[in-house]
């Protein structure tokens, strides 16, 4: 079964390639696809309303199924703060920013927001929302994961992506995100809680059921 996962995060997508490994799916990616794929605005007040309206548009658009996550950090201190708006977040201040830029604009501006903030106080989460389309752009599935964690002082580790290297995640609390290693971070992030819910879904459409 082909499964497009459509998205320009080049973190997400090495993450998902993880998680479908074992299931007769091949995952494509947008450049792939013959044609560009619409822009999908992402205006939905929820994680699940923006992914629910990009695995819609572009299953239509394709006419193959369609995977779409969104996902992001809401801070504890930050009234839930950037939450849907967690890769844009730093963008006010310095618009035009891509990939790992956009990621050192961004935490720089976590580490700001949080400035003389102890550790009591930087309680974090991030959520995945990922829903499934089938080609003609009826949902099939939503599921949602979650992580807590905390907002380190420093960023810490090459590994992951985003928000990662500040993320300090309960389950391994002496280590940031970035510090752990791929199988570790699927097996306690929001993301892997999330795809374990969709799998056995993933699973038997793959195998025609
Ligand atoms: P989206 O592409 O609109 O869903 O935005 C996702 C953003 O949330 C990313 O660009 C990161 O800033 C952040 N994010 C989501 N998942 C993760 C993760 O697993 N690690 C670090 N940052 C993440």
């Amino acid at each position: 079964m082909r499964l497009l996962f459509a998205t320009g995060n080049a973190g997400k997508l090495r993450e998902l390639a993880r998680l479908v490994e074992g299931l007769d799916v091949r995952v494509v990616s947008p450049a792939e696809l013959p044609a560009p794929l619409p822009e999908v605005v992402e205006d939905g007040a929820t994680f699940a309303e923006n992914a629910r309206k990009k695995a819609v548009a572009q299953a239509r658009a394709t006419g193959l199924h369609a995977l779409a996550d969104d996902s992001g950090l809401c801070v504890d201190a930050l009234g839930g703060r950037p939450g849907v708006f967690s890769a844009r977040w730093s963008e006010a201040g310095a618009p035009g920013l891509s990939g790992l830029e956009r990621d050192l604009a961004n935490n720089r501006l976590l580490l700001a927001s949080l400035d003389g903030e102890p550790p009591a106080r930087r309680g974090a989460g991030y959520v995945a929302a990922l829903a499934l389309a089938d080609p003609g752009g009826r949902v099939l599935a939503e599921v949602e994961g979650r992580c807590r964690g905390r907002i380190g002082a420093a960023p810490r580790g090459e590994g992951g992506f985003g928000y990662d290297p500040l993320f300090l995640p309960e389950a391994h609390p002496g280590r940031t995100m970035a510090e752990l290693g791929p199988a570790e971070k699927d097996a306690i992030s929001h993301r892997g809680e999330a795809f374990r819910l969709l799998r056995p879904i993933l699973a038997r459409l793959a195998s025609g059921g």
